[in-house]
């Protein structure tokens, strides 16, 4: 275990003096640009807390954005990121390679869906490894188009910005964006619902929605990739009906369209499966992974078919830092962490004892429209009572009030209503019951 106690405590105001000072020299030095959701400055952190330069003491529900998974500062980690440190820390893997960088590889061949022989490549961020993937699919196809969802999210570099789908803040005044980009209806049950109850619960009906506009407006021979993430994330941790990815996944197959999951935000054990992609039995062509890959180092990668992964000419795939051997060696100790402590099975558990709290919350609250998400990835999303008109207003106070008590809560969704939810998996029950009491109360103030 950590260092870190695990208990939440105040000792000062939030944000404390301390914290307050760096605030002041942050809007000296930092681009404005790089905002920040907590007002506190982290010093240390580990199992379930985060602790900051006042001493204060945070229950952690947001894992950095789903990185943390395994837990900060994870014990395998911090030691295989110090012990790689001393032998090398950056040879490239392009000028002279090694071995950690083949073995992060081979377990991503083998953890992911999908029996067939698969190839793998590495980079640093998410946005990277979606960019990567999108050339991959190019080149095997030689096709240009790539649809992408509504709601989704996919970084925030060129050409993933042009696939994210929400303007503000990731979007406005950054344009002009990537061609060849096209938006198709997502499965999105909770609001589906308005369009009648079959839309909402048959996801091969969304997806023929879907496939529907994808065959008029852009055309499969045209169509390079279709990229979706298995549950979105930014967008509102929306998970689709039952069979929206199998058949658009079909639909590919039948259309020589590489179908790319991007599991940045839900792979590692997060939803409480290995990759979320397993809750629906489907094994896409290329699937995207980072943020829990590596316990908070920068690793991402794209791994899928051997044929589709291969289709690039030599040389054509890289990049400086791309599988940086201390990032390799911190994935490799994430993934024993994964499989040695049974966290795909904790994740399942944290799922269950946050919907049962989160459901009977609803029973009593008609602000809370849905209750949503698998393993350790949950929300609820907030609205006018009774109706399905967002309410944004009501997120951003519940997020202060849990904020201003030592509760770091995230919230997201295309109209900024949705609580999400991302404990690490290495939280105590007693942390995450505490976490939620807390909102639980802030909620029942702000009736
Ligand atoms: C965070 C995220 C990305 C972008 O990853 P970065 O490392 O921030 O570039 C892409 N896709 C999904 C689903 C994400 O959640």
């Amino acid at each position: 275990m950590t260092a870190v106690e695990q208990t939440r405590h105040l000792a000062t105001a939030i944000p404390g003096p301390k914290s307050s000072a760096l605030i002041d020299r942050k809007a000296a030095a930092v681009s404005r640009g790089v905002g920040t959701t907590m007002p506190v400055y982290a010093a240390r952190a580990g199992g379930g807390i985060v602790e900051d330069v006042d001493g204060n003491r945070l229950i952690d529900l947001g894992s950095g954005i789903a990185v943390t998974t395994i837990g900060n500062a994870a014990p395998r980690v911090a030691a295989a990121v110090a012990a790689q440190a001393r032998e090398f820390t950056h040879t490239c893997f392009m000028v002279t390679p090694y071995e950690q960088y083949v073995d992060v590889c081979e377990h991503l061949n083998r953890l992911t869906p999908g029996t067939g022989e698969k190839r793998s490549a590495l980079f640093n961020t998410g946005s990277e490894a979606v960019e990567n993937a999108i050339k991959i699919a190019r080149s095997y196809t030689r096709k240009q188009a790539v649809v992408a969802f509504d709601h989704a999210y996919h970084g925030r570099t060129n050409l993933t910005m042009a696939l994210t789908a929400k303007s503000m803040p990731y979007k406005n005044g950054f344009g002009p964006f990537a061609p060849e980009i096209y938006r198709a209806p997502l499965s999105y049950p909770f609001r589906d619902a308005e369009f009648g109850k079959e839309l909402a619960t048959d996801g091969e009906l969304a997806a023929r929605r879907a496939i529907s506009v994808i065959d008029k407006q852009v055309g499969a021979d045209n169509l390079a990739a279709v990229i979706i993430e298995p549950i979105q994330g930014e967008g509102g941790f929306i998970v689709p009906a039952p069979g929206f990815l199998a058949t658009l996944l079909a639909w590919c197959r039948d259309n020589n369209v590489v179908f790319i999951a991007d599991e940045v935000q839900t792979g590692f054990a997060r939803t409480g499966a290995m990759f979320a992609c397993e809750h629906e039995g489907i094994e896409p062509d290329l699937i995207v992974t980072a943020k829990g890959i590596a316990g908070g180092l920068p690793l991402s990668a794209v791994t899928g078919r051997a044929d589709i992964m291969d289709a690039p000419h030599v040389s054509g795939l890289g990049g400086t830092y791309g599988g940086n051997p201390v990032a390799c060696a911190a994935a490799l100790a994430t993934i024993e962490t994964i499989e040695s402590d049974g966290l795909v099975a904790r994740a399942a558990a944290i799922e269950t004892l946050m919907k049962d709290r989160l459901h009977r919350l609803q029973a009593d609250d008609d602000r809370i429209g849905d209750v949503r998400g698998r393993g350790a990835m949950i929300a609820v999303e907030l609205v006018k009572p009774g109706g399905i008109e967002p309410d944004a207003e009501l997120t951003k106070a519940l997020c202060a009030a849990a904020h201003s008590q030592g509760v770091i809560v995230l919230s997201c969704g295309t109209y900024g209503n949705v609580l999400r939810f991302l404990p690490p998996l290495a939280i105590s029950d007693e942390l995450l019951n505490e976490g939620l009491d807390v909102l639980a109360a802030a909620l029942k103030e702000l009736a």
